[in-house]
């Protein structure tokens, strides 16, 4: 019995709530004062409640694994992220807002520019053409059908678009079209297996006809196509903890994420004010809430220490807004670590703040990772964190006799 069927076993109701607060990319090295940005960043919201809550430090996946956001959240929710792995295509369709049945293929596709002549990539973003761009050269390829099979396309952001197959035995396993530099032809799909053979030949034909309504194009006269895959199924909140589950979010991956273990996803505008608002009209409608913070990881991935440390405390000024609406369990991390200094994902812990009641308290009195080596979480895995705030909850019977 792994911790998924566990949890499935021993979930009771309550009516205490639980709010995870993630802030992506939270992690961070130190900077120029020795202070890492969340310890640089004033946040006396958070120092003033880590007095009275456990602290300690979470590995997202496995320690030295720098993992995406994708499997950063999984864990986060509970979920083996190296049993649950989940294709990019996947959460892009998700992230739109894209409906996945158990035949359906997504994938991430990219606009590039090709050589007209040799066929090789000369930029595999097509120069970051504008959404606009990208919706009108979607509109083209909206003309491609296929005998037998559904076609979705959607433009997504910049170069970026989604392209979602339905049809009968359309399975994944397949290979990716981006060759990841520029002076080689995009490549053909190619199954992995023998069950994908059928959706190889299905995308490559898409693939011919895209190649053919764009060769008049400039710069976008191509495209290619990365994380090909299909919903893998999850069990969902609801299953697993008994928890009608809400996500906050302003970003498409992250609403994604949450679509994929059953949350609810209500539009919540695209600041922090409009996310803590949305938090407010849905308190009474559901048990836990997702609460993301988008910025922290952008600016932590440019390297721009200043602007994480302000993303930061404008996330420390939710906290009493937070606090008023009477969680029982409040935790507050991150997915990942992306310092500054690395300008990237990485493989470092988070530190974690865990508020509830009936806690043993620790000498922890701010929000740091170096205070919080000294917190009574110890070092723990994401994985942990969900069967700890379902305990504290008051959410979870006792296991065995
Ligand atoms: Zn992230």
């Amino acid at each position: 019995m792994d911790q998924i069927e566990l949890m499935k076993e021993l979930h009771v109701p309550s009516g205490k709530k639980i709010i995870l607060l993630v802030m992506d990319g939270l992690g961070g090295l130190p900077g120029k004062n020795g202070k890492t940005e969340l310890e640089a960043a004033r946040t006396p919201n958070m120092d003033t409640l880590s007095r009275s809550s456990m602290m300690g430090l979470s590995t997202p996946v496995a320690p030295g694994i720098t993992p995406g956001s994708g499997p950063g959240h999984l864990a986060l929710f509970g979920y083996d992220a190296i049993k649950y792995q989940i294709g990019r295509g996947v959460l892009e369709a998700l992230g739109i807002g894209l409906e996945l049945g158990p035949e359906s293929l997504a994938a991430r596709g990219n606009f590039c520019s090709l050589d007209p002549a040799s066929g090789e990539i000369t930029d595999r973003r097509a120069g970051r053409i504008p959404t606009e761009e990208c919706a009108r050269l979607v509109e083209i390829l909206r003309q491609i059908t296929i005998d037998g099979v559904n076609i979705t396309v959607q433009p997504v952001k910049d170069y970026r678009f989604v392209l979602v197959l339905k049809g009968e035995g359309l399975h994944d396993g397949l290979t990716e079209t981006d060759p990841q530099k520029t002076g080689l032809k995009p490549l053909p799909v190619k199954p992995l297996r023998k069950e994908a053979e059928k959706s190889a030949l299905v995308l490559n034909e898409w693939l011919d006809k895209a190649f053919e309504l764009l060769k008049n194009e400039r710069p976008a006269n191509g495209c290619t196509l990365r994380g090909i895959a299909t919903n893998p199924n999850l069990p969902t909140f609801k299953e697993v903890y008994g928890l009608n589950a809400c996500a906050i979010a302003t970003y498409p991956m992250y609403k994604g994420i949450a679509r994929l273990v059953g949350m609810d996803v209500p539009d919540a505008g695209d600041t922090i004010e409009s996310e803590i608002k949305t938090l407010r009209e849905k308190w009474n409608d559901y048990d836990f809430f997702f609460f993301h913070v988008k910025k922290t990881d952008s600016y932590g991935e440019d390297g721009n220490f200043d602007a994480k440390v302000e993303v930061i405390e404008e996330t420390d000024r939710i906290i009493p807004d937070i606090l008023e609406l009477g969680p029982g369990v409040l935790v507050i991390t991150g997915d990942h670590s992306t310092p500054w200094a690395l300008k990237s994902h990485s493989w470092h812990e988070l530190p974690v703040l865990l508020h509830a009641d009936n806690i043993r308290t620790d000498p922890v009195t701010e929000f740091g990772e170096t205070a919080c080596i000294m917190g009574s979480l110890g070092h723990i895995r994401h994985t942990d964190i969900m069967p700890l705030a379902m305990a504290y909850a008051a959410r979870l019977t006792k296991f065995g006799a």
